[in-house]
């Protein structure tokens, strides 16, 4: 059938001919409107509409998932630092779309862990932490949240001195991120975190039938990102291990680098792509019925 008419939404459109889109060498069909006249065609209906390098979309999601700055994306094809940051915004709203089928399609969950990460905007002095919560048996990512947290250890003095009091946003934020992935989730959920103090009682606010299990948290080795564990058997091994992929593949989250988040929104469209890229990409597909029950 052909697509409504966006001007005037009558359905009784007409094919008009074609035309060759010289961006990505596709030939369009364009339709004509029976009612008010006016022309449209299939690339009028796409997410793309008006974009002039259609190419470049995969192209800087997989970059953007793969550890590349910004500036060397836009090197690297050949366009402005502008167009990948306009890209960065664009891909983010699609991955946010697709990741919402895509785990829509593999629920529910029955065993998941749930811990934070900790990066910064601007300058340490700033930090931020970043939930995850991720599938105990296939690591992938089931949702995330970013909040401004205080400073704390050395640099908490330096940090009030220069920026005043940095409130702490990370309880709010963790109950939405529990909230938005509740969805996917089995009422009856396993939930494995770390003993961080705030967790159970949040856990147990959004999700009252879950099951949660806690380990102690050990120190962080150098060569896991800081997120893999010095120890033999650490029963956070699958959440540590998809911090540490995010660590190691998105840019700006790497140890000791001097590309950092400017913007808290920028931030959270980056993970976005990464999060939808890491689900149907970096780790194995999903095999049914993977999530097998405990005893
Ligand atoms: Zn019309």
């Amino acid at each position: 059938m052909n697509p409504n008419c966006p001007s005037c939404g009558a359905g009784c459109s007409v094919k008009y001919g074609r035309y060759h889109r010289y961006d990505d060498a596709q030939s369009i069909q364009r339709y004509r409107c029976r009612v008010c006249g006016k022309y449209h065609s299939s690339a009028t209906h796409a997410p793309t509409y008006r974009q002039k390098r259609r190419r470049l979309n995969r192209l800087i999601e997989m970059d953007i998932a793969s550890s590349t700055a910004q500036r060397r994306i836009a090197i690297k094809h050949g366009c402005d630092r502008k167009t990948v940051a306009r890209k960065i915004t664009f891909l983010a709203q699609e991955a946010r779309k697709k990741a919402a089928t895509w785990l829509a399609q593999q629920r529910p969950f029955e065993q998941v862990q749930w811990d934070e990460l900790v990066s910064f905007e601007h300058t340490r002095l700033k930090p931020l932490s970043i939930a995850v919560m991720s599938v105990e048996r296939h690591r992938c990512i089931l949702g995330f949240g970013v909040a401004q947290v205080p400073a704390n250890g050395l640099i908490a003095k330096r940090s009030r001195e220069k920026y005043g009091l940095r409130r702490n946003l990370s309880g709010p934020m963790r109950k939405r991120v529990l909230k938005q992935v509740a969805d996917y989730l089995s009422p009856m959920v396993h939930v494995v975190s770390d003993e961080h103090p705030r967790y159970a009682s949040e856990i147990k606010q959004v999700l009252p039938q879950a099951h949660h299990r806690t380990h102690r948290s050990v120190r962080g080795s150098l060569t896991g990102q800081g997120e893999l564990k010095r120890t033999g058997y650490d029963p956070l091994f699958p959440i540590n291990h998809t911090l540490a992929m995010m660590r190691d593949n998105i840019k700006r989250f790497a140890r000791r680098t001097w590309c950092t988040t400017k913007k808290v929104s920028v931030l959270e469209d980056v993970i976005a792509i990464y999060m939808h890229y890491h689900n149907t990409t970096l780790i194995p597909p999903i095999a049914l019925n993977f999530d097998e029950k405990p005893e």
